[in-house]
């Protein structure tokens, strides 16, 4: 069970003078909340948000932290160009663990014909990425670990949100490699380079392509997508969530759809609930929050709910000879 240690919460929160505090967590630590409130409680006065925080783009509501003189996340990491409206500590959660690779490990990467890879890792497994390169190195391998943009901590890191590691070094290599777990981080990268994307799991110490991964995601898209083309009355959704308000581009959406002669209304959420949009008898829906929302959860609408991109491409909007990743580079 993933675990992190609030000692060193403790002291950044009493260097920063704060007396209350709000704690929270990933459903993953939730099992630890006594303790956690134990061991802050006897410092600060603590509250203890229940909601699930899937990123460090979400800190909840502001009638929440208002009265609070710090937040403090546990599991993710900042986002340094969110606008934060309070002192916040994220204490990332990380696999720090040094792991050696035997050489034989990336074998399916020589086997497909490669040897410049463009390396990445999500941030439970980025202090792993130096050694991985090392090894790489070693067995011959040409490595390559991209600048992050605003919106990411570290180089080499990777959000379900943001590929910008990987586009910065996208011309220089032949396919990437994502350390990391479930395979959301590297269809998302290969659809966003368009170039062949592994997955290293360290649990199972394995290499896998994510090539038919890919094409099945395309085919699910494709299928939903196909059920939006007529669609004449469309809800654009803003997500409230500080780090996934994209007001400019819901207008921008919105403003396609009456060009094209259809009707829009702009609906902001900060808990998009599918039984909205059938209250609102619309056809489709085009979500601006964040872009697992459309991709993971579109079986639980019974309308259509589409990306930014995707809306413009299905209506020949933006012409592009490929499927485009929805990416969040900054927010307003
Ligand atoms: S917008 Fe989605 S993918 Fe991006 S950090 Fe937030 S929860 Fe993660």
């Amino acid at each position: 069970m993933p675990y992190i240690d609030p000692t060193s919460t403790i002291q950044k929160l009493e260097e920063m003078g704060a007396k209350k505090i709000l704690l929270q967590l990933p459903d993953g630590l939730k099992p630890h909340v006594f303790d956690y409130f134990t061991a802050l409680s006897r410092k600060f006065s603590v509250i203890i948000s229940s909601q699930p925080f899937y990123g460090a783009c979400d800190i909840g509501n502001r009638e929440v932290y208002d009265d609070v003189d710090c937040i403090v996340q546990f599991g993710h990491s900042e986002i340094p160009n969110v606008p934060y409206p309070k002192p916040m500590i994220f204490e990332e959660y990380r696999q720090n663990r040094v792991v050696e690779f035997d050489p034989e490990i990336f074998e399916p990467i020589r086997k497909s014909g490669y040897s410049r890879v463009g390396l990445l890792a999500s941030i439970q497994y980025i202090d792993t990425l130096e050694n991985a390169r090392r090894s790489m190195e070693k067995s011959g391998f040409e490595v390559k670990i991209g600048k992050n943009d605003a919106r990411l901590n570290y180089p080499g890191q990777v959000l379900g949100c943001n590929f910008s590691a990987a586009h910065s070094v996208s011309a220089e290599v032949d396919c990437f490699l994502v350390i990391s777990t479930g395979k959301f981080h590297s269809t998302g990268v290969q659809l966003s380079t368009d170039l062949e994307t592994f997955l290293l799991d360290l649990n199972e110490m394995k290499i896998s392509s994510m090539k038919q991964e890919t094409e099945r995601f395309l085919r699910r898209r494709y299928a939903v997508l196909s059920k939006a083309q007529n669609a004449r009355k469309f809800c654009v959704v803003m997500d409230t969530k500080i780090g996934q308000r994209r007001s400019s581009l819901t207008r921008v959406i919105a403003e396609n759809i009456r060009e094209m002669g259809g009707q829009a209304v702009i609906v902001s959420t900060d808990d998009i609930r599918p039984s909205d949009y059938e209250n609102m008898m619309c056809d489709a829906v085009v979500f601006t929050g964040c872009p697992r929302v459309p991709i993971d959860d579109w079986e639980k609408f019974s309308v259509p709910i589409m990306t930014p991109p995707e809306f413009q491409w299905l209506f020949g909007i933006k012409k592009q000879s490929r499927y485009i990743m929805d990416e969040i580079v900054t927010v307003d």
